[in-house]
């Protein structure tokens, strides 16, 4: 009886570390995926702004453009929009390295909110060549949030961004922002190609981007929504979304009013 006992034991034991071995490579495996993913994807988002630069100077020198004025200015200006791209995405690589570390350190302030949003918004419109509408009501009237500025305005510039990026023309955003108790309850909604059911759970994964569609023509890292919920949490928030494919996507973002 006690070596059948044994041997049952043994035999559960095996199994379970099996399972345990097979589950690891699985999610290794994954991860190395992921990882090749993010690294294709930063070469060719790192590689295209700095041609398209490189291309605006050599045309500048080339033809001397600097006689022509309304040349000049395009070359100029295509080059701040890039370099302006640049900026974003090692800004998002820095933040995630950073917080990684556990190194990042909340400065709060008083936040104009609309304020905060229609330059936000603005900035948006202008960096997109598609056609794009986005209407923000504050419907409770709330004047100021304490938070951290810069991370605030990155959360709501990725959201935003990315209503932006998987949507088809014309893009039709919404961003209503309400009151519900000591919280600030921000939704922003698109028309956008949406996110499948089995991806859902997994956009705020680190490097993960859902694989359909023409996703593969919008740049991207799949660092954004990480960071984005890192980020609200670290608030004291919560995020959360809802999406239907072909219809769209609304992320609610829920940030506490009033600092402690
Ligand atoms: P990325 O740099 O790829 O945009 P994110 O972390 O911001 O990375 O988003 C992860 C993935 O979630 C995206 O690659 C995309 O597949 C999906 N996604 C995010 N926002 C939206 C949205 N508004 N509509 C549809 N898909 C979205």
């Amino acid at each position: 009886v006690i070596i059948l006992g044994l041997s049952a034991l043994l035999i559960v034991f095996t199994k379970f570390c099996l399972f345990y071995i097979i589950r690891t490579i699985i999610q290794q495996k994954k991860l190395t995926e992921l990882k090749d993913d993010f690294i294709n994807n930063m070469t060719h988002e790192l590689k295209t702004p700095i041609a398209t630069i490189t291309v605006a100077i050599e045309g500048l020198q080339k033809f001397n453009g600097l006689n022509d004025p309304e040349k000049t200015q395009r070359y100029l200006q295509t080059s701040r929009n890039e370099l302006s791209r640049l900026d974003g995405l090692v800004t998002k690589v820095l933040n995630v390295a950073a917080f990684e570390r556990k190194k990042v350190v909340l400065i709060k302030e008083r936040i104009a909110i609309d304020e905060l949003m229609n330059e936000l918004i603005a900035a948006e419109k202008q960096k997109t060549a598609k056609e794009v509408s986005i209407t923000y009501i504050n419907r409770d009237g709330i004047t100021a949030i304490e938070a951290d500025k810069m991370h605030l305005r990155n959360v709501m510039l990725n959201l935003v961004d990315n209503a932006i990026k998987y949507a088809t023309e014309p893009v039709d955003i919404e961003i209503d922002l309400t009151k519900q108790h000591k919280y600030a309850v921000f939704s922003i909604k698109d028309n956008g190609m949406g996110i499948p059911a089995k991806h859902i759970k997994h956009v705020f994964d680190k490097f993960h981007r859902v694989p359909a569609g023409n996703v593969h023509n919008v740049k991207g890292t799949g660092l954004g929504l990480n960071y984005v919920k890192y980020m609200v949490e670290a608030h004291g928030g919560k995020i959360s979304v809802n999406s239907k494919v072909n219809k769209g996507s609304e992320f609610t973002v829920t940030i506490p009013i009033k600092n402690g």
